[in-house]
């Protein structure tokens, strides 16, 4: 029996979720609501270094994700291990997508976004766009899989939907108090912080936020394309 959530964070690699919307996550669990992480793939091709196994990587990577969510309250991190660089967007995925709505019953998903348009990974846009529709029309239907309601999966109406990545912003979430959190959650993805070859994570973190909260009454944001599903 899965217990329910308010809020799925359904990312393609373990850390996007880290990069896109720690901050915003620890507020939530901060305020009492359960979140639960899906990890699409493990990033088994995250390096460029020809020395590192894919298998390991993968290990590796699940490991760092358990840390960094734990760091941010996150109650669990489910892993799909579909291959890294490889998601597609294909009924047997999006029906995948749509089981998991409907076991957690979310109030809130939160993905990237599918529409940034240069310099973004594919699996990022694929998983947007999946997590998309999965939430409208089809974990809202009854009638899109008989199979599910055979199995106890009943339809569900997810609230409201935040995208990651967005290069037409229109919610900007205060991740002031919890930016700490946000650099302790992405210095767990040690295999990946290496590849930055940034000489402080969190110099330029607080960068990277500050920028994300221009024009707001506070220091550091996160930034989202929010969108409400109506009724
Ligand atoms: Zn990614």
């Amino acid at each position: 029996m899965t217990h329910p959530a308010d809020i799925l964070v359904i990312s393609a690699h373990p850390d996007d979720a880290e990069f896109g919307a720690a901050g915003t996550v620890a507020r939530w669990t901060q305020e009492g609501k359960v979140v639960v992480y899906v990890m699409c793939t493990s990033g088994e091709k995250g390096t460029t270094d020809p020395e590192i196994k894919p298998e390991d990587l993968s290990a590796t990577r699940e490991n760092e994700q358990r840390a960094a969510a734990k760091v941010l309250g996150v109650r669990e991190s489910v892993f799909l291990r579909h291959p890294d660089q490889g998601l597609e967007d294909t009924p047997a995925f999006r029906k995948e997508i749509v089981s998991l709505i409907r076991q957690y019953r979310p109030h809130t998903v939160v993905t990237s976004d599918p529409y940034r348009r240069y310099i973004w990974h594919r699996d990022h846009r694929i998983i947007g766009q999946v997590t998309l529709d999965a939430v409208f029309p089809y974990a809202r239907d009854h009638l899109a899989y008989p199979d599910l309601l055979d199995k106890g999966l009943k339809p569900h109406k997810v609230r409201d939907l935040y995208f990651w990545g967005a290069e037409n912003a229109n919610f900007r979430s205060d991740i002031t108090d919890t930016f700490g959190q946000k650099v302790a959650a992405l210095r767990c993805h040690e295999s990946q912080v290496r590849e930055m070859n940034k000489p402080d994570i969190e110099v330029w973190l607080r960068e990277f936020c500050q920028k994300l909260a221009e024009g707001e009454d506070f220091d550091l944001g996160e930034a989202f394309y929010r969108v409400e599903i109506p009724d």
